[in-house]
């Protein structure tokens, strides 16, 4: 039976070896791994911020060995390809080891941007939000601080701000983009979002590019246009960037979004898988590649490389960018291209929204949701949509997701009858009502 190698256990990781068990039970596995704990859960970092979750939650042993799963723990830094042996780090020491079949799934790092003086304070004032070390390190500024500075308005900024607005008598966000989510909420669906930011007290900073550090010994705030923002502590939060660095000392081919795979996950070496953030994934949409690091697409991808590496034969189709977060109260969720992504894929793409009640008006309790979903004049085909809402966001736009994924038409996507109950939903769901706005405007 094959020996599997599979270096990185995250998402990506888990998902291969469990899928690696359940198609070849007798495959023997080992695990490459600088962790101490087997799991890492990323997702619920800044919600431990907040205090939400525990977190000694985060980390979690899976207890490899009973699984008869072999877990090396240490970095991979290279893959010699022709005789198929990794060569991996153990603090100084080095040691080759040989497989049949390899998965990269080491995931992704922090984007931390060019900024004149950035470097010098990173971890001395400033931190990235990606590791539980991380999180501890910020944590314990915290009893400290009054003042604290977020960069970056994505979801993991939006949600670490919030936390931190409970421990900080004041919080700066700095976003270079005019809108907060840019890149995933069209910019009035992001109003919203904005707005429920300050009315937590964050104070919001669109349009405001970082462009410096104030001179200190350590962190002491940053710059924008002539304005200085001082802080005791900060968080950057300007994105991920895929782990290529081992395809790349290994002759495995990779481009500016990750390394390069085909729908069975395959690298351009033969016998070498790839999946998670450190690939670079494409749209279920139309293909093209987009920059998407989600827990969600690495698990489907590590299953799709876990099920081939151990002999199946099965296809990832691209991702739909299908994500939620929630920020305060509000949840906030996606799913395919905005409508600036839309027409930059050469779309023409036609809007329905609505802000409506997710209950009939005569009951106690409604709450609002804003909902839009984007549609194809050519084609007629979804090619997204966003929702803002105190409840019921994740939810429809979980049925957009489905839809772009398995090819149902708005037109048909319109006549769903969807489960009412007048304390749960409104007779005719809001969903319903923007796709049929969208059709009514491709119509026109
Ligand atoms: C704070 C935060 C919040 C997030 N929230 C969400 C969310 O709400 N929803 C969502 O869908 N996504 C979220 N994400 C993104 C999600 O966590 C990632 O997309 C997902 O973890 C990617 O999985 P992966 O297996 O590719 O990489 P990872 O989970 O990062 O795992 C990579 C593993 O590879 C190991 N590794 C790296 N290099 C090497 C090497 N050379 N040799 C051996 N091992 C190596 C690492 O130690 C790590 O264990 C969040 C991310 C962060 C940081």
């Amino acid at each position: 039976m094959n020996h599997i190698i599979i270096i990185g256990l995250g998402s990506a990781g888990y998902a291969a070896l469990m899928s690696i068990r359940r198609t070849a039970p007798k495959a023997r596995i080992t695990v490459i791994d600088p962790k101490l704990s087997d799991l890492m859960h990323p997702c619920g970092i800044p919600y431990s911020l907040g205090g939400h979750v525990n977190v000694a939650g985060l980390e979690q042993d899976i207890f490899l060995s009973k699984m008869g799963v072999e877990k090396l723990s240490g970095e991979a830094v290279a893959i010699e390809t022709g005789s198929r042996r990794v060569i991996m780090r153990t603090g100084d020491a080095e040691r080759l080891v040989a497989f049949d079949v390899a998965i990269i799934a080491t995931g992704s790092v922090p984007a931390i941007p060019a900024i004149p003086g950035l470097e010098q304070t990173l971890y001395n004032g400033l931190y990235p939000l990606a590791t539980v070390d991380d999180l501890k390190k910020i944590q314990d500024r915290l009893d400290s601080a009054a003042r604290g500075i977020v960069i970056g308005a994505g979801a993991i900024g939006l949600e670490a701000a919030i936390a931190l607005r409970q421990h900080l008598k004041t919080i700066n966000l700095l976003e270079m983009k005019p809108q907060v989510l840019p890149g995933i909420l069209d910019p009035d669906m992001s109003v919203p979002v904005l707005q429920h930011m300050e009315f937590h007290g964050v104070v919001m900073n669109t349009g405001a590019p970082v462009d410096g550090m104030l001179a200190k010994a350590g962190f002491a705030g940053v710059t924008s246009g002539g304005t200085a923002y001082g802080a005791d502590f900060g968080i950057i939060a300007a994105g991920f960037r895929a782990s290529t660095g081992l395809a790349a000392g290994s002759g495995i081919a990779f481009e500016l979004l990750g390394i390069t795979v085909d729908e069975k996950m395959r690298t351009s070496v033969p016998g070498v898988f790839a999946a998670g953030d450190c690939i670079a994934a494409w749209s279920v949409i139309d293909g093209a590649r987009v920059p998407v690091k989600l827990a969600t697409c690495a698990y489907r991808q590590g299953i799709v490389a876990g099920i081939n590496a151990a002999g199946g034969d099965v296809a990832y189709r691209g991702t739909a960018a299908t994500f939620v977060t929630k920020v305060g109260s509000l949840e906030v969720a996606g799913t395919g291209y905005t409508t600036e992504a839309a027409k930059a894929a050469g779309f023409t793409p036609v809007e329905g929204k609505l802000r409506a009640g997710i209950l009939p008006d005569y009951f106690p309790g409604n709450t609002e949701i804003t909902l839009k979903v984007i549609c194809d004049r050519g084609s007629g085909r979804f090619l997204g949509a966003q929702a803002v809402a105190e409840k019921g966001a994740a939810e429809r736009i979980n049925l957009v997701s489905m839809a772009l994924e398995c090819g149902i038409l708005p037109a048909d996507f319109w006549r769903v009858e969807l489960a009412y109950c007048p304390a749960v939903s409104e007779v005719i769901d809001p969903l319903n009502k923007a796709v049929e706005y969208a059709l009514r405007r491709i119509a026109r």
